[in-house]
């Protein structure tokens, strides 16, 4: 069975932010809250993206370092598990991500979220590649 859209999501957005290196964090901590917020706001999902917006967008002001935005995007993960009456998960989860290859989840990305046409894919792959040459 194809794996859920909101899997490759979640893997995307948890090993972009554990992987890209303090320097580029710091340079574009802005574009990549937009990103991440463009790309929540634009699910598969209409449901999705309105519970986004309405419960998880992240404002620029509470992030102010990349573990700041690794904890946040874990939260949120968990407040979504949470309304789906699932398990939320303690902060270890994350070191799963440390295994995945950051191009590797671009491309996957890429290849199953193109698909759904609910975001734009030209400008969501022009912003990925900031961070795919500079982690
Ligand atoms: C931004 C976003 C918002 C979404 N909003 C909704 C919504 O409002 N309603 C809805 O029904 N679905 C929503 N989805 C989809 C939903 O979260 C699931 O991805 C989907 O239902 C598939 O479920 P799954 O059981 O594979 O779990 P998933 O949550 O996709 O994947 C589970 C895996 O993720 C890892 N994981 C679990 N919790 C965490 C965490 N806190 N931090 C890091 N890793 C974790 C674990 O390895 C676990 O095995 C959203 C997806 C995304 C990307």
């Amino acid at each position: 069975m194809e794996e859920h859209w909101g899997r490759t999501i979640w893997r995307l957005l948890h090993v972009i932010v554990k992987k890209i290196d303090e320097d580029t964090f710091n340079k574009h901590k802005a574009i990549l809250i937009e990103l991440i917020n463009y790309i929540g706001t634009h699910l598969p999902c209409g449901v999705c993206s309105h519970h986004y917006i309405k419960e998880n967008y992240i404002s620029h002001g509470e992030i102010y370092h990349k573990e700041g935005l690794i904890i946040k995007l874990w939260d949120i993960h968990n407040n979504v598990n949470d309304s789906r009456k699932k398990n939320v998960y303690s902060v270890n989860v994350l070191d799963d991500y440390d295994n995945y290859d950051l191009s590797d989840v671009v491309k996957d990305f890429k290849e199953k979220i193109g698909k759904f046409r609910s975001m734009n894919m030209d400008k969501v792959n022009e912003e990925l590649e900031k961070f795919l040459w500079a982690h």
